[in-house]
């Protein structure tokens, strides 16, 4: 390793966002430690980088001390679709609390700069539209998403808690609703399900009546963002809103997914489940003005390369069937 060179941890790197972060940071010329328990992440998203001098990965679970030397973490480490997180709730907030002390620890020792992978679901079913950094939230901390948003909202508080205790270096970024190439067929979430589902020309499941709204952030713009608050300077420690801010609704999504593939999929209605957020959308004043970000791949554009993705995936015939 050059002296020159930075050194990066990611946490979660084997995942959806964190290959592509891993990718990118790859590209612009860091050396990358990538550290996953492949819990939801795969090797297949790494693989193409195993090759590479300047890439390692190392199988590890975060709930338990790691002791490496780095200039630099990223903590994404934390399953991330409701199917998944779901699965062993108290697995999900264990590796978000006790994950966040671990990763925590590490930069304290080491003196080093770490950004959390926060998530919109802080701020819970909101009742302020769209939701500004200030908004506190409205989660429900007895139901079935409390593992992950209650796990998530103590990582936010341990963060802070070490910047202001320890003087510990730390950006946090609350991550809207992310989407592209590499998600999981299989794991519940929207944008995957029903490019999935339109493909196979299965029909397309619409939780509740389908008029609940997000906003869909396509990941590169997402590891741009990210980047961009890592890297800006010590004044900014977050919490900053990353996300595209282009709100539609579920039934939309469905249509539009519907065009870009041309399938003849019809849709169908399913309960919709406990405490569904009505409608989620990024106030992102905060990270135009302080990271000059915003997005700019715009939704049919995404979901079309997602679309690609997948259909090679499915073509490929390695695909298990849509859960
Ligand atoms: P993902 O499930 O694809 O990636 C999470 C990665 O963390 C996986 O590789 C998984 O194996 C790994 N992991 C889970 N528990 C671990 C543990 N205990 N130790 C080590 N590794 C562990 O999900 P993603 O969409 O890539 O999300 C990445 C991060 O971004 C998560 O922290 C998530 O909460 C956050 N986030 C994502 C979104 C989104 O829309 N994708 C939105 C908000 C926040
Ligand atoms: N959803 C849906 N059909 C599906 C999967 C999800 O209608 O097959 C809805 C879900 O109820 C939610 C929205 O799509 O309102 C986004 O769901 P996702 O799990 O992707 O993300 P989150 O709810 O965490 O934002």
């Amino acid at each position: 390793m050059s002296l020159s060179r930075k050194r990066v941890l990611v946490t979660g790197g084997a995942g959806f966002l964190g290959s592509h972060l891993c990718e990118r940071l790859l590209a612009r010329g860091d050396d990358v430690l990538c550290v996953d328990n492949y819990f939801t992440g795969r090797k297949d998203n790494i693989t193409h980088l195993l090759g590479l001098p300047q890439f390692e990965a190392l199988r590890h679970d975060v709930t338990l001390p790691l002791f490496v030397e780095v200039d630099e973490i990223y903590n994404l480490a934390c399953p991330a679709s409701p199917v998944h997180y779901q699965f062993d709730p108290v697995q999900t907030i264990k590796t978000s609390v006790v994950g966040a002390i671990n990763m925590l620890g590490l930069a304290r020792r080491l003196k080093v700069k770490i950004l959390q992978a926060s998530t919109s679901e802080v701020y819970g079913d909101p009742d302020v539209h769209p939701q500004p950094e200030s908004y506190r939230g409205n989660v429900n901390v007895l139901g079935p998403r409390a593992c992950y948003d209650e796990g998530k909202r103590a990582a936010e508080t341990l963060f802070f808690d070490y910047h202001r205790q320890h003087k510990v270096a730390i950006r946090v970024a609350r991550i809207f609703n992310t989407y592209g190439p590499r998600m999981q067929p299989n794991d519940g979430r929207v944008v995957s399900s029903f490019v999935v589902q339109a493909l196979r020309g299965e029909p397309i499941t619409l939780y509740g009546d389908g008029s609940q709204t997000r906003a869909f952030c396509y990941v590169d713009d997402m590891v741009e963002g990210l980047i961009r608050l890592m890297d800006t300077g010590p004044e900014v420690t977050g919490p900053v809103n990353i996300g595209n801010p282009h709100e539609v609704e579920v039934r939309d999504l469905a249509q539009r997914i519907i065009r870009l593939t041309g399938s003849s999929s019809p849709l169908v209605y399913r309960d919709l489940p406990q405490d569904d957020p009505a409608r989620r959308c990024p106030d992102i004043s905060l990270a135009r003005q302080v990271l000059e970000w915003q997005p700019a791949v715009s939704l049919d554009e995404g979901l079309r390369a997602t679309i690609a993705h997948f259909q090679s995936r499915l073509a490929a015939g390695r695909e298990p069937a849509a859960g």
